[in-house]
């Protein structure tokens, strides 16, 4: 680790010129991308944009062909994880949360979160094993925060839609992760189920950092402090919600696909 992977103290993430290559296709071309503690960004762009593809290489899963991804959690030495294993990445606190909810069904709400602060290497283990009073508290705290308090005992199989996404946020927060990767959370949510859902980010918003993808731009509206654009693998603009909007290079991206930015 050179001098080259120090930054600045309030950095939490800091993504250098990434590019990515999938058999000549460059999903990702000198992509850069930095994030303060504590903040909540969001990426938006066309489909394709590569979006997903830039959490892929945040949490390991996708390896750049050139370019660096520095990780600065709180408490240790800022670190160049490009090459690090996923695992070893999601343990430092980088913890993400798929599109589709990943939950137990037969399992309670209680019971998923439960295993998610435990963490998954014996589910039979930390599922008859009682908590710590901490850890009971804990949960009580996220089962309030994602608004399942009263469904704790329930099978989390039976749950509508948009409170399965909330779980799995759930699961994700009993993780504790300092920086929380969010991929179209309310892909499928009725614009209540929405804003509630951009309630909850807010909310954690304070305590981690929180890069989110999404396309309802009410609901980027809604949470957005600082938004990010992508197209065809690259940094677009960045700005407020109202500055990308009315950017006539984001305008001009997003009429070739869809009108959402121009007009809704
Ligand atoms: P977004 O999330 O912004 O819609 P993605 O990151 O999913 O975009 O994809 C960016 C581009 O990379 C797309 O053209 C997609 O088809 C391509 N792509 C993504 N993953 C792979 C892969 N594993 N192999 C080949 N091409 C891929
Ligand atoms: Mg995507």
């Amino acid at each position: 680790m050179g001098f080259q992977s120090k930054i600045v103290p309030e950095t939490i993430l800091d993504v250098r010129e990434v590019t990515v290559d999938f058999n000549g296709f460059k999903a990702l071309e000198d992509m850069n991308l930095r994030l303060e503690r504590g903040e909540l960004r969001v990426l938006i762009g066309p489909n394709g944009a590569g979006k997903t593809t830039l959490l892929d290489v945040i949490t390991g899963k996708v390896r750049v062909r050139s370019g660096r991804v520095i990780f600065q959690p709180s408490d240790r030495p800022t670190e160049d994880i490009t090459w690090y294993p996923e695992e070893k990445i999601a343990r430092m606190g980088v913890g993400r949360k798929f599109q589709t909810p990943n939950v137990f069904k037969s399992l309670t709400v209680l019971e998923n979160l439960k295993l998610a602060l435990k963490g998954p290497r014996n589910i039979w283990a930390s599922l008859a094993t009682s908590l710590s009073q901490d850890g009971r508290t804990r949960l009580d705290e996220i089962l309030e925060t994602i608004g399942l308090a009263e469904k704790a005992h329930l099978p989390a199989g039976i749950l509508a839609h948009g409170e399965k996404q909330w779980l799995e946020l759930g699961m994700v927060m009993a993780q504790d992760p300092e920086l929380l990767l969010i991929d179209e959370p309310v892909a499928g949510m009725s614009p209540r189920e929405s804003e509630r859902t951009g309630e909850l980010l807010l909310n954690l918003a304070r305590r981690h950092t929180l890069l989110v993808i999404d396309h309802d731009m009410n609901f980027v509206r809604q949470i957005a402090m600082r938004v990010t654009v992508m197209h065809e693998g690259k940094f677009l603009c960045q700005g407020t919600m109202q500055e990308v909007q009315s950017d006539p290079r984001v305008i001009e991206v997003y009429l070739g696909q869809h009108r959402e930015v121009a007009h809704n």
